[in-house]
C-alpha cells in the first residue's frame, strides 16, 4: 500500500436517532500510515536549517565518528546511510573500518583518541560486534558527552530520572514520528513489546514520561508475558519490538489503536533482486485496517532512527557553544 494513504476504516454500526433498532448507519474512522519519509524529511530540512545558521554564525559543524568492525552486510547498509546522511544535512563525518579480527583494545583505543579529540562530537560503534569483543566495554569506554547513541549508562540514567539526555535513536525517532503527525498520548494506555535496553526499555520509560507525547500508562511485554494478547487488545498504543516477523495480529489489537512497527527481519523471498525482504513485526494486512495510525515496514520508524541519531549529534555538538 502506498505510503501516506488514507484508508476509510469500518468501525461500527450506529442506530440513526428515532430509526428503531433496524436503521444504522456507518461511522467511518480515518486511517493514517505514519510515513516515515515525510517525518525524516522533515527532521533533515531542521537539521540542515540548523547547520546553516551554525556556518553563518561561525560556529562550529557537528561532527559523527562512526566504526565498523567486519563486514556485516545490514551493519555495512546502516552505517553507509549514517555517513550519507550526515554529508546531506553538512555534518563532518568520519567513518573507520576495523577488520572483525580487531582486538578489543584497539577498538578501545581508538573509541579513547576520539574521546580527546574535540573536533568530534558524536561517536558511534555500530552493533553488533565479533563475541569477541565486550559490546558492554565498548559502550561504556565512549564518553557520556559524545554517546549520541543514547547506550551508556550514564544516558540510560538520566533518562530514567527525566533529566536532559542522549535518547537511543529509534525510541527517540519514534518519539519524533509522533510529534510530527500530532499523535495523542497524554491518558493512553501503550503497550511495548519489547525490552531490550535499545528500544523496549527506553520506548517504555519515555511513554511514560512527564512530556507531551509521553503521559501514557505503559506495560512491557517479554518473551515470559502470559496472555500478551490480553494486555495488547486493551492498548491504545502498541508498539512492537521483539524482531518476530508478523507477530502482532488483527485478534490482538482493538479497534482505532496506534500501531507502531519497529521490527526489520530479512526474511528470504526469491521474488526480490537481493533474495530477501524486510519485515516488521505487526502482520500490516490485518492490523491496518483496525488502526488510526500504523507505521509501514520498510518506510516507517527505520527511516526515523537516523534522523533521530543526527539530532542527539547536533545537540552534542550545541553542549559545547
Ligand atoms: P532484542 O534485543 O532481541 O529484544 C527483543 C525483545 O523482544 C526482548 O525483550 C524479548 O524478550 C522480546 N521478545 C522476543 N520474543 C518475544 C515473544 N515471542 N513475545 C514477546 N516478547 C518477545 O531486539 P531489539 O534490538 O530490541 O530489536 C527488536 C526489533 O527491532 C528487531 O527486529 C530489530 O531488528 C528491530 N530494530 C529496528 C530498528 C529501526 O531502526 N527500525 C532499530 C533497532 C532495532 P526477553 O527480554 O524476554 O528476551
Amino acid at each position: 500500500m502506498p505510503a501516506g494513504m488514507l484508508i476509510l476504516t469500518f468501525i461500527c454500526y450506529v442506530p440513526l436517532p428515532g430509526a428503531g433498532n433496524t436503521a444504522c448507519s456507518l461511522i467511518f474512522a480515518p486511517m493514517q500510515i505514519l510515513d516515515g519519509k515525510v517525518a525524516a524529511a522533515s527532521i533533515k530540512e531542521k537539521l540542515k536549517a540548523a547547520v546553516e545558521t551554525r556556518r553563518s554564525e561561525g560556529r562550529k559543524i557537528p561532527h559523527l565518528a562512526v566504526i565498523i568492525v567486519g563486514n556485516d552486510g545490514a551493519s555495512e547498509t546502516y552505517v553507509a546511510s549514517k555517513v550519507k546522511t550526515s554529508g546531506e544535512i553538512g555534518f563532518g563525518s568520519t567513518l573507520i573500518r576495523l577488520p572483525a579480527a580487531v582486538s578489543e583494545a584497539e577498538l578501545l583505543n581508538q573509541i579513547n583518541t576520539w574521546n580527546k579529540d574535540a573536533d568530534i562530537d558524536g561517536i558511534l560503534v555500530q552493533l553488533p560486534l565479533p563475541s569477541h569483543i565486550s559490546e558492554a566495554k565498548v559502550i561504556e569506554t565512549i564518553s557520556p558527552e559524545k554517546d549520541v547513541d543514547g547506550f551508556h549508562p550514564v544516558s540510560a540514567g538520566k533518562l530514567v530520572q527525566g533529566l536532559e539526555t542522549f535518547i537511543p535513536a529509534t525510541p527517540y525517532g519514534i518519539m519524533l514520528m509522533l510529534e510530527h503527525f500530532g499523535v495523542e498520548t497524554t491518558g493512553k494506555h501503550a503497550v511495548v513489546i519489547g525490552r531490550s535496553n535499545i528500544v523496549g526499555r527506553p520506548m517504555s520509560i519515555l511513554l511514560s514520561s512527564q512530556h507531551a507525547y509521553g503521559n501514557c500508562t505503559v506495560t512491557v511485554c517479554h518473551s515470559k508475558t502470559a496472555n500478551l494478547a490480553s494486555y495488547t487488545s486493551q492498548a491504545d498504543i502498541i508498539v512492537a519490538a521483539l524482531g518476530k516477523p508478523g507477530f502482532l495480529k488483527g485478534d490482538m489489537v482493538k479497534e482505532g489503536a496506534v500501531v507502531i512497527d519497529v521490527g526489520i527481519t530479512r526474511v528470504p523471498d526469491a521474488t526480490k533482486k537481493r533474495g530477501f525482504a524486510i519485515r516488521g513485526d505487526v502482520d500490516f494486512d490485518e492490523v491496518a485496517p483496525k488502526a488510526s495510525f500504523i507505521t509501514p515496514v520498510p518506510g516507517g520508524v527505520g527511516l526515523m532512527t537516523i534522523g533521530a541519531l543526527m539530532m542527539n549529534t547536533l545537540k552534542a555538538c550545541e553542549r559545547k557553544d
